[in-house]
């Protein structure tokens, strides 16, 4: 398989380890298959909590934590990286801004 030659070396060491992992017949526990959604990425936040927590064993917990580091959606490396969208207390309406927190678990 070719990869985009634009990918940061981050990404292509991900690549590498799920290569790996694969060829050793390990077990990537966000690979299909999965039922509807992907809960690693779904857009409940109590599911990619989950899906957080079944990251623990994963072969390239490393390298996924890594590569997610600049993700705002998602769960990568047993961290939910998807920005929470601030809201107003007068209007209960989402703010746009930059000034969104990253939701980590752990
Ligand atoms: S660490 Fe990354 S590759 Fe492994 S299960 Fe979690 S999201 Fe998937």
């Amino acid at each position: 398989m070719k990869w985009p030659r634009s990918a940061s070396e981050v990404h292509l060491a991900l690549a590498d380890g799920l290569r790996a992992s694969i060829v050793q017949e390990l077990k990537i526990p966000c690979a299909p298959p999965w039922i509807g959604e992907s809960p690693w990425l779904s857009d409940d936040p109590e599911i990619r909590k989950r899906a957080a927590e079944s990251c623990f064993d994963c072969p390239v917990l490393d390298e996924c934590r890594e590569a997610g580091r600049k993700e705002h959606f998602g769960v990568w490396g047993g961290k939910d990286r998807t920005l929470i969208p601030r809201v107003s207390h007068e209007t209960n309406n989402p703010i746009e801004s930059d000034n969104n927190t990253i939701q980590e678990n752990s």
